[in-house]
């Protein structure tokens, strides 16, 4: 490896996914079409400015026939949006006027693109009418197409790297996140995010290295600079001196050796030494991380983030293609269950080919998940029908995200009810009869848990919203992610409320939040009596061992002290003066040879 003669740099982050990563970085700049600057072009070159215009719109058009193309048959009155903005496109309003404006003020055609759009959306804004009103959005829309398209500016495709590299970014959203491929990315390192954001679990779950909250590495790190990425630290260093690779090669090392001896018993059963048995499952976003939960001994899959599929791709998936790739994940976990949720688009998982037209100040509390499914049935029927038919072929379950209402169960069953008749009525093999939960994850469904507990088979506590609605705190906020605390006594009374009123009414109780993979919680969970787990595939292992080393009776007995504590710190303490010596800590990792300077 080549090592830069520059002084070594150290950043400090969050630790977003353990492990280790030295290599080459690959910065990835999504900055493109930010900036756009005015300048004259003279009148010979003025046919040609027109052109370049014509053929960025001529492109743009392409574009979004290709999207429709792409479009499943049962849903392509969604694609009716692509329609309007190919109708836009050619709209003389636009883009007879940006003609004219290229060739009256000689400019280029970014600046008259830039000025004609402004001066058409203030139009629209003073308009009565809430048609035109509305149409701000569509307009904002194909003009970043045709300024995408003008500026040649490539939508960045993580999946096109064809290298071994450290990905840069100054951001990295869960969709782009889903295209890496594990032969080239070893890891990656962001500005923003927080352990708690999608993107970092997708990390975990990959298993591969990944700091994030780092404020200014994008702008510091060039691509081809030699980079070392610690996961579990959260500490990347820039121009690591030979000693410092030497150092952390043997750390990387130690930790895979690690890594190992763990996952030699994962196929051991998690049970405590007085008989308390855990079901320790994987979480997976795409159908190909399966594997990495039946070779690292998971009872099951107790969520699947079904979502990953649709963010991955530029069109809605049809039915047979969802069928056939759920089919594969039930027949290679079979007889083991896989537990579906369903759709829990928006927040920070948007689609690149949205059908809706607005903007929403805060993702978060906005139409995501169940509520973006109740609002178009048709998109989620296609998705029930493809669970209900791979249903046939194993163990089943299907999970609804962010229920905050008994009218949203009853909704969601009347769905499910209407997609197997449909199914019935096409004479297609199907199971309808298949355990059905909710997440628990807003804290409205806690405070209604008694009631919704009879309505269903199993609740599923999705920690990682649970605390971001709960404590308010923006999972992804760099700024709030110090205050994500799963120990915060709202967050365990919660845990003990939802439990409590889950055995009342003899269903299931499980966590498939981030809480779940860390071996820490692992005693306070099988002391509140919870039978499942569900974490990412690599930290089954751990979860599996440190059950096995405990007492149930001991942990029930701990369980009940620390609901009389109120406040976190104490609670953390009291965890890892008696359990704290059981999960893995690096001994080393305060040792390090480092001499550079401190961002
Ligand atoms: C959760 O919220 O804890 C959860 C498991 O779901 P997600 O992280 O996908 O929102
Ligand atoms: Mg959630």
């Amino acid at each position: 490896m080549r090592v830069s003669a520059t002084q070594e740099l150290k950043l400090f982050g969050i630790g977003a996914s353990d492990g280790i990563c030295i290599g080459q970085a690959y910065l990835v700049d999504k900055k493109g079409v930010d900036v756009i600057k005015r300048y004259v072009i003279p009148e010979h070159a003025l046919a040609n400015e027109m052109n370049r215009f014509k053929t960025a719109v001529s492109n743009a058009d392409d574009e979004l026939h290709a999207m429709i193309e792409a479009s499943p048959e049962d849903l392509r009155q969604h694609v009716n949006i692509y329609e309007t903005h190919i109708a836009l496109l050619k709209d003389k309003m636009l883009y007879g006027r940006i003609l004219a404006h290229i060739e009256k003020e000689r400019v280029n055609a970014e600046w008259a693109l830039k000025k004609v759009i402004a001066n058409i959306k203030l139009m629209f804004q003073n308009m009565d009418d809430s048609y035109l009103r509305e149409r701000d959005a569509d307009i904002e829309h194909i003009s970043e197409l045709i300024l995408r398209n003008l500026v040649g500016a490539k939508q960045e495709n993580i999946a096109d790297i064809d290298r071994r590299v450290i990905l840069v970014a100054h951001d990295l959203s869960p969709a782009d996140t889903s295209q890496i491929n594990l032969e080239r990315i070893m890891g990656f390192i962001t500005d923003g995010g927080s352990k708690a954001s999608h993107t970092s679990i997708i990390a975990r779950t990959l298993g591969i290295p990944a700091v994030m909250g780092l404020e200014t590495a994008s702008r510091k790190i060039n691509t081809d600079d030699i980079i070392i990425a610690d996961g579990t630290q959260g500490i990347v260093i820039v121009h690591p001196s030979e000693k410092t690779i030497l150092f952390y090669e043997e750390r990387q090392e130690r930790y895979e050796q690690h890594k190992a001896i763990i996952a030699r018993d994962c196929n051991i059963t998690a049970e405590t030494s007085d008989g308390f048995k855990m079901k320790v499952m994987g979480n997976i976003e795409l159908p190909e991380e399966v594997v990495a939960v039946r070779d690292y001994g998971g009872d099951g899959i107790g969520l699947y983030r079904t979502e990953f599929q649709y963010l991955s791709r530029h069109a809605f998936p049809s039915e047979d293609l969802l069928f056939e790739s759920y089919k594969d994940v039930v027949e290679v976990m079979h007889p083991l269950p896989v537990t579906f949720r369903t759709l829990d688009i928006n927040g920070d998982k948007v689609l690149r080919y949205s059908i809706d037209n607005y903007h929403e100040d805060n993702p978060a509390l906005g139409l995501r998940a169940i509520r973006y499914c109740l609002k178009h049935p048709d998109i989620f029927i296609v998705q029930l029908r493809a669970i209900l038919r791979a249903a046939v072929y194993g163990n089943v379950r299907i999970l609804f995200p962010m229920i905050s209402s008994c009218l949203e169960i009853k909704e969601t069953q009347r769905l499910l009810d209407e997609a197997a008749a449909s199914l019935a009525a096409e004479n297609l093999p199907h199971k309808r009869d298949i355990e059905v939960g909710i997440m628990i994850e807003v804290p409205a469904a806690v405070m209604m848990a008694d009631v919704m507990a009879p309505k269903v088979d199993f609740f599923s506590l999705g920690t990682n919203d649970l605390i971001q609605y709960t404590l308010a705190i923006d999972r992804g906020n760099r700024q709030v992610a110090h205050l994500f605390n799963p120990l915060h006594p709202a967050i365990i009374r919660m845990l003990k409320r939802t439990t409590d009123m889950a055995s009342d009414h003899n269903i299931g109780v499980f966590i498939c939040g981030e809480m779940a993979g860390d071996p820490l919680y692992t005693p306070l969970l099988v002391g509140l009596g919870i039978k499942e787990l569900s974490m990412s595939p690599f930290a089954i292992p751990i979860v599996k061992q440190t059950v096995r080393s405990l007492s149930f009776k001991e942990c029930q007995q701990f369980t009940h002290d620390i609901l009389q504590l109120t406040n976190a710190t104490e609670i953390f303490g009291r965890l890892k003066e008696k359990f704290g010596g059981r999960h893995y800590q690096d001994a080393d990792a305060s040792e390090e040879p480092f001499n550079g300077k401190t961002a």
